[in-house]
Formats: structure tokens, sequence, C-alpha cells
């Protein structure tokens, strides 16, 4: 049965990010009242700010992508921070969700908590059924954590908590901090400014051998509002496109999309994280949702939004 989220007010924290504010484009098309707040406006990990909010906001619904979040090279120097704030998050968010009767609640985790030798295509139960990849366990490990309070609460009190997995993901809004970013942006940035100053070569971190699928956030978004309407169960559910490529054949597709002609260099001292992380979407696939944007128009659309940020 459909769940409605008609006339519902839904709270969508961290709406300045990329996720977060892929959620409110796509909440214009849906009938309900959208709380958005910022890290400006309400500080996640402060407990009595948490608390405050609900109470004056009243929020029915809840979608928790305000996160932590960075690439493989910020993951690794700032693990107390990756483990720490996403920790507080999470447990303010989804523990006074109950307290304050938010009639459901979505929680984003992430493919990265799956175990790093997965069998692959990933599915949805191999959660914890073996160790973790060493450059991002600290996220992981909170991710999981979300996901098993989500689980107790649904348990417990009969929550509706719900949560999703989803694949790596690229899009308007993503960050493109050099070294703290993921390899979407760190690529565009990298190939772009390679293009304008006429360089003749790029490099692209590690091997260029490890595989991973990319969603754009649009897609991310459309799945979550899915989500909100027909899941309703304890296991956190794959969001992905099932397709994954080499960061090898990934930088060749920016290396096109951006228009540069000169050579890829990798740098096999940085660090090559999972060889492999594919996720197995025949459960969201069944539920009838799948994704929409193909990674070459992704990208196209990745670049756009890039140029026209260059140009205000
Ligand atoms: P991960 O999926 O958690 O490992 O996150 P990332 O997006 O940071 O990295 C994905 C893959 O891209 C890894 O194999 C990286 O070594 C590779 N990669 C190649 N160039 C870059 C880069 O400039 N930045 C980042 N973050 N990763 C890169």
């Amino acid at each position: 049965m459909q769940f409605s989220i008609d006339n519902a007010k839904i709270w969508v924290p961290g709406a300045n990010g990329m996720v977060g504010s892929a959620l409110l484009r796509r909440l214009k098309k849906e009938n309900v009242e959208v709380l958005a707040t910022t890290r400006n406006d309400l500080d996640l990990r402060d407990t009595n700010e948490v608390n405050l909010f609900y109470k004056n906001a009243r929020p029915d619904l809840v979608i928790l992508a305000a996160a932590k979040v960075g690439g493989i090279h910020a993951n690794n120097t700032y693990p107390a921070d990756f483990i720490g704030d996403n920790l507080q998050i999470q447990n303010n968010v989804i523990v006074r969700a109950k307290k304050h009767g938010v009639k459901k609640l979505l929680f984003l985790g992430s493919s990265c908590s799956y175990p790093k030798n997965c069998s692959q295509p990933i599915k949805e139960e191999y959660l914890l059924n073996g160790p973790l990849e060493p450059t991002n366990e600290w996220y992981a490990i909170a991710k999981i954590a979300g996901i098993k309070l989500c689980q107790a609460y649904r348990k417990q009190y009969e929550c509706d908590f719900i949560s999703a997995m989803p694949t790596n993901l690229y899009g308007p809004m993503d960050s493109f901090h050099p070294e703290d970013s993921h390899v979407p942006a760190a690529l565009l940035s990298r190939f772009h400014d390679a293009c304008k100053k006429e360089q003749k070569s790029v490099t692209v971190w590690g091997t260029g051998k490890p595989l991973r699928e990319f969603l754009h956030v649009d897609d991310l978004a459309d799945a979550c509002v899915f989500l909100l309407k027909n899941y309703s169960d304890a296991p956190a559910l794959n969001i992905g496109t099932g397709e994954d490529i080499s960061i090898g054949d990934f930088a060749k597709l920016i290396k096109t999309t951006v228009g540069f002609s000169g050579d890829i260099e990798f740098d096999t001292s940085r660090p090559d994280g999972t060889f492999r992380k594919r996720l197995d979407v025949s459960k969201i696939h069944a539920l009838g949702w799948r994704h929409r944007i193909d990674l070459e128009s992704g990208l196209k659309l990745y670049y756009q939004w890039y140029l026209e940020g260059m140009m205000k």
C-alpha cells in the first residue's frame, strides 16, 4: 500500500548540500510543505538545537541526507570527524524523531558500508558479513550505526524508519575541494582547469583499475521520494544504476565531456580504495523504480551546471 505524503511537512536538513538541494528540487513536484534547514540555521550535532527544532517546526516526515561527507582522502585524513560528527547527527535526528512523533523517516546510508570484498553485485543482505575498506571505515561504521538505529526503533517502537544505500553520487552542489572531494568533482574541475591552461596531461589518483557505480543526484532524490511512498521495511535498500565503470574509463568520459585533448596519467602513490562495489538494484527495480539519467548525459548536465557556476 502507498504511504501518502500529501500535505505533509517534510524536514530536509542539509538543504544546501548536494543531496539536500536535489531533494528540494524534487519535492517541488509534490503537494508537501518543505522545512529546509542548513548548517548555518541549525547544528545537527547539538542535541538541544535539534530538540528545539522538532518542538517548534513539528515535521511529519524527515529525509536525513545531511552528513559529514568527503572522498577517499578526506575519509582517511579526518577519521574523528567522519565517525564522530555523523554519529552525533544521526543520533540527534533519529532518536528525537521518535520522541516528537515523526510518522516516517528515511535515513541515507552509503554503499561504502558494505564489506570490502563483497560478492558482486552487492545484495542488501551482505551488510556486516565481512571487514570494511580501511580508507572509509569511519564513515561506514557511522552509517551502519544509523541504519541499525532505524531498525531498532522499527523493532522496539514500530516507528516507520527506513534506510537506503546510495551508490557514489555526482551532480549540482557537489563539493569541489581539490583534495577532499569525491572523484567526479575532483576530475571535472581538474580536466576543466587543464583545458583552460592548455596542460599536456591530467593526473588521476590510483591505478585507474577500481570500478565505481555513479548515480546522478536527481535520480537519487527521485528514489528517496519513491521509497517514502512505497517502502516500509527494515533492510536498507540499494539505490544505484547497477552498472559500473573503471576509474580509467570514467576519467576518459570526463575528458570527453570537458573537451580535453591531452593525456591521462595515473598517480599510483594515491590509494585505490575498494576494488569494486556494484550494487544489486533488483529489489528497488521490483518495487517499480529505476534511474533515468545515464552516465554520459548526467556528466554533460554536471559540466553545464559547473560552467554556469563559473560565470556567476
Ligand atoms: P570512494 O568510492 O569512497 O573510494 O570515493 P572517491 O570518490 O574518493 O574515490 C573513488 C575512486 O576514484 C578511488 O579509486 C580513487 O583512487 C579514484 N580517484 C582518481 N582520482 C581521484 C581524485 O582526484 N580524487 C578522488 N577523491 N578520487 C580519485
